[in-house]
């Protein structure tokens, strides 16, 4: 049986992973974070000190591993799940994810994954890009300010502590990289319902994309 796919696209901080991963636990799908292999690869090349702006460089993305573990990433038999949060890694990411070398290493690997299991995959360009056919598309925005303070509690939970403002700035920066760049920029697919979670509690969301897809696919539950 072909196995379905629900793709959910948005900008940073518009709580993509959070919801996808509650999504996914209630319609028992795997949830792949490919924001975090982004994050993963930029790690290990900031680790191996290569030139991120090479993208030559990056000829270790064969050789390297990714599994997934009760939703915890491990690269190369390591959970990385926390070092890839850092802010570093952060302020990098969006460089080493628009190499075009990167990016079809790693879209090839996600495309793989969508047609083993039954996903929610989130991202940037999973709906135009990665998962075309997807039973479901959603796009996910919220206004920068909201999108900042998320993050902020969220950093704070796992003791990171970066100034509001500052993340704020950072926020910007790194959208603005996403959408602009050559290969596969953020954006929403045609067909992609969108949702701005500005005023939305997660349950919210999780509930609005549950009634989505309940009621386009009844047999679905
Ligand atoms: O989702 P998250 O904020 O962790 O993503 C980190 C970065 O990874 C994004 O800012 C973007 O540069 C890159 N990314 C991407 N394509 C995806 C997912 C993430 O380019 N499908």
């Amino acid at each position: 049986m072909p196995k379905r796919q629900i793709a959910i696209d948005g900008p940073a901080g518009a709580g993509k992973s959070t919801i996808a991963k509650l999504v996914s636990d209630l319609l028992d799908y795997t949830h792949i974070d490919t924001g975090a292999m982004y994050r993963a690869i930029t790690l290990k090349a900031m680790r191996l000190n290569v030139d991120l702006d090479d993208e030559d460089a990056f000829d270790f993305l064969d050789q390297t591993k990714f599994d997934y573990k009760n939703g915890v990433l491990f690269m190369d038999g390591k959970d990385v799940s926390k070092d890839i949060r850092s802010r570093e890694v952060s302020n990098n990411v969006s460089l080493v994810s628009s190499h075009a070398l990167v990016r079809r290493v790693l879209v090839e690997r996600q495309q793989k994954l969508a047609r083993d299991h039954d996903v929610v995959m989130d991202g940037r360009d999973i709906g135009y890009n990665v998962l075309p056919k997807a039973n479901y598309k959603f796009f996910l925005t919220a206004d920068v300010t909201t999108r900042a303070k998320r993050r902020f509690l969220e950093n704070a939970k796992n003791g990171i502590h970066i100034p509001l403002d500052d993340l704020k700035q950072e926020i910007i920066t790194r959208d603005d990289f996403d959408s602009n760049r050559k290969h596969s920029p953020l954006k929403a697919a045609e067909d992609a319902i969108v949702i701005d979670t500005s005023d939305m509690d997660i349950e919210d969301v999780v509930k609005t994309i549950e009634a989505k897809v309940r009621e386009e696919d009844t047999d679905e539950f």
